[in-house]
């Protein structure tokens, strides 16, 4: 076995978030644990402000809300798919994948990976066939890895355990599919079955925290239960599947966080918000002509601690007109992780370098992926104990005593270690490194090849 050399740098790593549309699902509050629907208790009713109450008003919501999406909606492959595919088990494959994909990040990046995926893996069957590493490759870049392995782990159990079909209920598809949770249930069954459910993400809570001026935080379970119960009770009951996708689609293109489109909105005249703002205005204008107002102050629903209404420490602004809504509580402050990463190399065949990289555990952050050895630090070390960490985890990876004296502290990030490996080697005079140049090539700085514990512990071949 060649001499190996040790490099170590620190990383930091921080958690965070995508987007889906306009605005970030939250997959993991929205999709709620398994049977979140059922809660003890039963709160009061909300005030008429918060509700749609008028049967007369929820079909003229519908109506309108369907005919802006026949016209605008935008065309996306999985839309086509789930209008013109003919199996049901197929059609919900279709509806499935594209929603798991969708969460946290936006349809443009999503179009390109789901066609691709649709192309390799067009059935169940196919994806239940295909190897985790596979499914991996094709989803690299999309983030949050964790979804393909459990769409995957999902649908070899649709295959071997309930022989290829899919559940064709939303209450069913959430308690019999792994990953598939509330709001990828309903919206599974509602496009593909045209089961009459509604779904909520966090573009439905926009819009519906806008049309109701719901003010409370809405990342909470009781204003998340309200606004499933809202989403359940307008769903159109003749095309369920259409109206769930023209809901998002309003919040995702019209009714956006910062920049709503009001005045293009198809729902304006159903929207209490807007109402406000626009009570908001004439008064003010009223008061400037020195008239007396005609319309009356505008305030909360009128029921004291409203569960519903903004909290009383944060009342509506009227500088932010509808977007007071929604609301949400204060960001944790992310969990910052430091850990020591180690950049294990050798001299390989014909000399070429080569680089140890490990799979990380089957669960867990970027569970199942493929690094360099990197170890967690605790909090307030001394480099040298982080060096002493580091040689303890290297003699356990390699099996094989490592000198402390053969690693060094190359920086804060990993690549700080080309910028080293180049001035080991000596400037290389014209010979920028290319995107995509081959290992090995000439002129190339690349520096090498990735290799398996397994594979790098072997001797390499002699040159
Ligand atoms: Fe959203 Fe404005 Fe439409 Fe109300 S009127 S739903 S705030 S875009």
């Amino acid at each position: 076995m060649g001499p190996l050399r040790a490099a170590a740098a620190r990383g930091l790593r921080r958690g965070g978030g995508g987007g889906r549309g306009a605005a970030p699902a939250a997959p993991a509050a929205l999709e709620g644990s398994k049977g979140s629907a059922a809660r003890g208790g039963r709160p009061a009713p909300p005030a008429a402000l918060h509700l749609f109450g008028d049967p007369a008003e929820v079909e003229a919501l519908r109506g309108s809300l369907l005919a802006w999406y026949d016209e605008c909606k935008r065309d996306l492959p999985w839309r086509a798919l789930a209008v013109t595919e003919p199996d049901v088990n197929r059609r919900a494959y279709a509806v499935w994948v594209s929603e798991i994909m969708l969460q946290q990040t936006q349809v443009a990046t999503v179009i390109d990976y789901y066609n691709r995926w649709m192309q390799k893996w067009p059935t169940l069957q196919a994806l239940a066939e295909a190897s985790l590493e596979e499914v991996n490759e094709l989803w690299a870049g999309l983030g949050y890895y964790s979804r393909g392995k459990r769409l995957q782990e999902a649908a070899r159990k649709v295959v071997s355990e309930l022989a290829g079909q899919m559940p064709r209920t939303a209450e069913d598809l959430q308690k019999l599919l792994p990953g598939v949770g509330r709001y990828t249930a309903g919206a599974i069954a509602s496009i593909s079955y045209g089961q009459a459910t509604g779904v909520v993400d966090g573009n439905v809570i926009r819009v519906l925290c806008r049309m109701r001026c719901i003010g409370a935080d809405s990342s909470s379970p009781p204003v998340i239960d309200r606004l499933w119960a809202m989403a359940n009770a307008l769903v159109d009951r003749s095309r369920p599947g259409d109206f769930n996708q023209a809901l998002m689609e309003l919040g995702a293109t019209v009714c956006t966080p910062k920049a709503p489109l009001c005045g293009e909105c198809p729902v304006k005249q159903h929207c209490r918000a807007r109402l406000r703002v626009e009570k908001e205005l004439a008064l003010a204008s009223q008061k400037l002509l020195g008239k007396l107002p005609v319309v009356p102050d505008v305030e909360d629903c009128g029921v004291g601690g409203c569960p519903l209404c903004p909290p009383a420490a944060e009342p509506w602004d009227s500088s932010l007109g509808v977007t007071n809504f929604p609301r949400k509580a204060a960001k944790k402050q992310p969990r910052v992780e430091q850990t020591a990463t180690c950049v294990l190399e050798r001299r390989g065949r014909r000399g070429a370098l080569e680089y140890l990289i490990v799979q990380r555990p089957s669960s867990g952050l970027l569970a199942g992926l493929w690094e360099f050895p990197s170890v967690p630090l605790a909090p307030g070390l001394q480099q040298e104990q982080q060096r002493e960490v580091l040689v303890d985890h290297l003699q356990a990876w390699t099996g094989q005593p490592v000198a402390a004296g053969s690693l060094r502290f190359i920086g804060e990030v990993l690549r700080a270690c080309e910028r080293q490996h180049g001035e080991e080697s000596g400037p290389a005079k014209g010979s920028k490194r290319k995107r995509g140049a081959k290992p090995g090539a000439a002129g190339s700085t690349r520096p090498g090849t990735q290799l398996s514990l397994r594979t790098f512990l072997r001797a390499p071949n002699p040159p």
